[in-house]
């Protein structure tokens, strides 16, 4: 039987037209643009229905209470449809992609997440490929988990990052393999996929929680963080080096992680490689991080740490819980290597 998907447009260039200030995101005339594409109604596609979120964004302006808003337009929709496709623009795609993998609780039905670099209505584009492929992936009821498709490759949501500002192919997976690949054909890597969830399908809201990400460099002054990792933030995502290294100097870093953690913020350490996984302790400039209670977040990309610390703290689970639940792999964003 053919599949219904439920298109969500939330804006992002895909649907965007020329305006005196440049791109902006237009609903009628990408509506338009839709229906002169036949091959969106080919006997081969799925039926499928559109719902514009309103008012349609540059992804740059998206934040948790549009994340809350395109998660519940999917809770409001999920009995009725196979799938769901969500157009969004790139710049914050994996962020969005992250955070409804895990506000989506046991959810088992496709949700695509896709784009383009060039709108719909220029003559070059790849906003037609990735709409025409999302939209037989989310006929897909192999897939269970939240996705995003770009370029050619499926990838997991809580996996992707967007490494370039202008190539089509404008996304990767650094540390785990594509769930697709499409050519001529499209190829489905069937043990990457996570399995059905088994529980009832449930929307986790987020909400604001104060979260902050600081990125470790030479000659970085961690005093000068003291005010807002022991007093403003509830998460802290701290990029370090390698495998979790911190500069010598920064040994003022673990008593301010000691003192946060005793205020109740959570401080997780990832790695500004896109590569390879923290393994807090492995050098000495990591193993005091580990003491002072930071936690490791092993091969995780900061969108998905972003995302997953407003998940679990929108829970209202106690600190210890958190801290446990940062480094277990709740969706498949994680792989435990130490
Ligand atoms: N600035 C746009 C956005 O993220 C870029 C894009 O869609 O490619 O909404």
């Amino acid at each position: 039987m053919k599949k219904t998907i439920l298109i969500v447009y939330t804006g992002g260039t895909i649907g965007m037209s020329k305006s005196i200030d440049g791109y902006t995101p237009q609903l009628t005339s990408f509506i338009e643009q839709l229906n002169s594409i036949q091959e969106l109604h080919a006997a081969c596609m799925p039926n499928w229905d559109i719902q514009a979120m309103e008012p349609l964004l540059d992804s740059s302006n998206v934040s948790v209470e549009e994340w809350n808003a395109i998660a519940q337009i999917v809770a409001d929709n999920y009995d009725a449809y196979d799938g769901f496709v969500i157009l969004h623009g790139t710049d914050t795609m994996a962020y969005t992609a992250s955070a409804l993998s895990f506000m989506l609780e046991n959810n088992s039905k496709p949700v695509i997440f896709t784009g383009s670099q060039i709108p719909l209505c220029e003559v070059r584009n790849d906003a037609r490929d990735n709409l025409i492929t999302a939209l037989l992936i989310a006929s897909n009821a192999d897939i269970h988990e939240v996705c995003l498709y770009f370029g050619g490759k499926l990838l997991r949501g809580n996996r992707a990052i967007k490494f370039s500002a202008n190539d089509l192919i404008a996304f990767m997976s650094p540390n785990y393999p594509p769930l697709a690949d499409v050519g001529m054909d499209i190829r489905y890597h069937m043990t990457s996929l996570l399995n059905k969830a088994n529980g009832e399908f449930h929307l986790q809201k987020l909400k604001k929680i104060p979260i902050g990400v600081i990125k470790v460099f030479p000659g970085i002054q961690f005093d000068l963080f003291e005010s807002i990792m022991t007093q403003s933030l509830k998460g802290i995502v701290i990029e370090t080096f390698g495998a979790g290294n911190i500069p010598a100097s920064g040994a003022s870093l673990l008593p301010l992680i000691q003192r946060a953690f005793e205020h109740g913020t959570l401080v997780t350490v990832t790695s500004q490689c896109p590569h390879g996984s923290v393994a807090l302790g492995a050098y000495e400039t990591s193993s005091g991080l580990k003491k002072a209670g930071a936690i490791s977040g092993y091969d995780m990309t900061t969108e998905a740490c972003v995302a997953k610390l407003y998940y679990l703290f929108s829970k209202d689970l106690p600190m210890y819980q958190i801290k446990e639940l940062m480094e277990e792999d709740l969706r498949g964003e994680l792989t435990k290597s130490y």
